[in-house]
């Protein structure tokens, strides 16, 4: 049977356990080799891992940030490929290569043709302040702060209906647009989006082109959630903010066609599938 080093406290762990029943548990047999992977291996999964202290790490030849304790979180993005290779180096010098599987999976991809030209791509004007924004987007996702406030369970920031979902993409004119990488729940305007995790604020940004009002919260180790189209926002840049804290209102801001929060989660450039970290949305009234 397979033994796991738990991360979290009993009550934390018996909270979580719907979400640990997706989660996949790995082990390395040798005491000394101690390696637990705890998430996703999959394309939009987010893996939470536990070794020896003084092990370096390295996923897909790009080092990972290890605490004293041996914690760590690595991330696998929309088009990941089959696998990724996970390096174990000890302080003893022993290297260890783990290659791991990382499930492959299907998005809906819609193709439009016949649309006008400009309906297509945006004037030049408008590609210069989209691409100015999404730089300082980028800019509120690269923090590697050493907090580790992603290991609790992630939260929804709201409930709803789900009405885009994680990987989709749109072929218009064949030509590819950018996939949509959050996940859309619809909810009247005003209502009250919640921080998925504790974390430090790091966008705050009144009006984006194409997002809106949008809000990033750095959760520690390159872990962050993005908050979209808001009508409202309650915090301000390099606030601490604790799980569950009201930190913005939901809106129709940017180009959307009506109110709902497009929310997200990233490890540092990497898009990860916020539904399947969060795990299933709890049941409320107006998730009919
Ligand atoms: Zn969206």
């Amino acid at each position: 049977m397979m033994k796991c080093v738990p991360l979290l406290s009993r009550s934390q762990l018996h909270k979580s356990a719907g979400w640990l029943l997706t989660a996949v548990l790995l082990l390395l047999s040798t005491p000394l080799q101690a390696l637990v992977l705890r998430g996703q291996l999959q394309q939009g999964g987010m893996v939470i891992g536990q070794t020896r202290a003084g092990v370096r790490i390295d996923l897909d030849g790009q080092p990972v940030r290890v605490n004293k304790d041996g914690h760590f979180v690595i991330g696998f993005g929309r088009s990941h490929p089959a696998t990724a290779l996970l390096t174990l180096r000890y302080p003893d010098g022993r290297l260890l290569k783990k290659r791991l599987v990382i499930v492959q999976r299907n998005y809906a991809i819609q193709r439009i043709n016949g649309l006008p030209e400009k309906k297509v791509s945006p004037p030049p004007a408008l590609a210069k302040r989209i691409h100015a924004e999404a730089l300082q987007v980028k800019a509120a996702r690269a923090y590697n702060t050493d907090l580790p406030w992603f290991f609790k369970p992630f939260i929804w920031p709201v409930t709803g209906p789900i009405t885009g979902v994680y990987g989709s993409q749109r072929i218009l004119n064949g030509k590819p647009r950018w996939p949509h990488y959050g996940v859309d729940v619809a909810a009247p305007m005003g209502t009250v989006v919640h921080a998925v995790a504790a974390g430090i604020v790091r966008l705050a940004h009144p009006g984006m082109y194409l997002s809106g009002a949008t809000l990033v919260i750095d959760h520690g180790f390159g872990v962050s959630s993005s908050y979209l189209h808001l009508s409202k926002i309650l915090v301000h840049v390099g606030q601490r903010v604790r799980q569950g804290q009201a930190v913005a209102k939901v809106g129709s801001s940017g180009r959307v066609t009506g109110p709902h929060l497009d929310w997200r989660i990233n490890w540092f450039k990497t898009r990860l599938d916020a539904a399947l970290v969060a795990g299933p949305m709890p049941d409320t009234k107006t998730a009919n």
